[in-house]
């Protein structure tokens, strides 16, 4: 800080940039003074390095308190929008859990349906083989009666 009391109120018109300024536009470091005026007594303000050294105006200038003033409105306003934007993420997350739950019972009973297709099937298969070896079974129990019966047959004839 330095005891510069030039402080000209039509320079703010030229401090374009918001909230606390880091460098002038000339890309000159930044400092604070206070201004010595009648206007402004012991206001502060911070102007370029530069345009101090090199006595012109063309360079920032901007009242300290309008510029925590207005960090502050900046601060307020990405408050605001980070809440909302939480708000979205919230929703969104609620929204994807719901429909991965949605998801999951669909997969479960397509996987529960397709199971009991599987073991209808293989049920049907069993009972189908069943019968088949009933059938094998009794076919070969019926030619072995024949069998059975002609040589039974035979040998009455022959005794
Ligand atoms: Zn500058």
């Amino acid at each position: 800080m330095s005891n510069y009391s030039t402080a000209s109120s039509h320079l703010t018109a030229r401090s374009s940039c918001r909230g606390v300024p880091t460098v002038c536009w000339c890309g000159g470091e930044i400092t604070t003074f206070t201004s010595k005026t009648k206007d402004n007594p012991y206001r502060r303000f911070y102007r370029c390095v530069m345009g101090v050294k090199e006595k012109t105006e063309d360079h920032l200038f901007q009242w300290v308190d309008e510029a925590l003033l207005e960090e502050i409105r900046m601060v307020e306003l990405e408050h605001n929008r980070l809440i909302e934007e939480v708000k979205d993420l919230k929703k969104s997350v609620m929204d994807n859990m719901e429909f991965q739950n949605v998801m999951q019972i669909k997969v479960k009973e397509e996987i529960k349906a397709s199971i009991e297709k599987e073991l209808i099937g293989a049920k049907e298969k069993m009972q189908n083989l069943g019968r088949e070896m009933v059938k094998s079974t009794m076919t070969k129990v019926g030619v072995v009666v024949v069998v059975v019966g002609t040589v039974a047959w035979l040998c009455g004839k022959l005794i």
